[in-house]
């Protein structure tokens, strides 16, 4: 069942509860991350996410996230869709002062929490996983193993969608 992510929480609150947020999102809600999607394909996966937060016997504040999907990215050697599973854990201390960033342990990653903020006690989780996700994609995208071979993928365009100029299509073709 699809959820919606909270865009603000109250990270204060949340560590003193220990909660927990778990849930599944479809992938264009991101829409940071859309961009660099190959959307054309509108098979875009589900994000699965769950987030716990807590505080450790240090005293930190922390926030500990799990997320996966797979999604739809142009392979820049072949220039055809290619699926990228992403798995994704992280880690973050959240930081509010210098104290407290030399007592946290190797295993966190230091998210500095906006003091000068307003509303200094709310985290954004939804562009907290927005940014995971988007740090998760390959730099260059491209097939894991060979690309399909580009003649037969084009021969198959050409059939499914007539309407496509053919010149276009030969275009295409003449490209590395
Ligand atoms: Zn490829």
């Amino acid at each position: 069942m699809l959820t919606q992510i909270p865009i603000q929480i109250n990270y204060i609150y949340a560590c003193n509860e220990n909660t927990s947020l778990s849930g599944e999102v479809n992938v264009t809600a991101f829409t940071r991350l859309q961009e660099v999607l190959d959307i054309t394909n509108d098979e875009q996966g589900i994000v699965a996410y769950q987030l716990t937060f807590g505080i450790d016997n240090n005293g930190i504040f922390f926030l500990q996230g799990m997320l996966s999907t797979t999604v739809t990215l142009l392979c820049q050697r072949c220039l055809q869709d290619m699926q990228k599973v992403i798995a994704s854990r992280f880690l973050f201390a959240l930081l509010r002062s210098e104290k407290e960033s030399l007592a946290i342990s190797d295993e966190y990653e230091a998210f500095w929490v906006d003091e000068e903020s307003e509303q200094k006690e709310m985290l954004n989780v939804f562009a907290i996983i927005e940014d995971e996700l988007l740090l998760s994609l390959p730099f260059i995208a491209k097939h894991d193993k060979a690309c399909q071979p580009l003649l037969e993928k084009m021969d198959m365009e050409v059939k499914e969608q007539p309407k496509e100029n053919p010149f276009a299509v030969l275009a295409k073709l003449k490209t590395p």
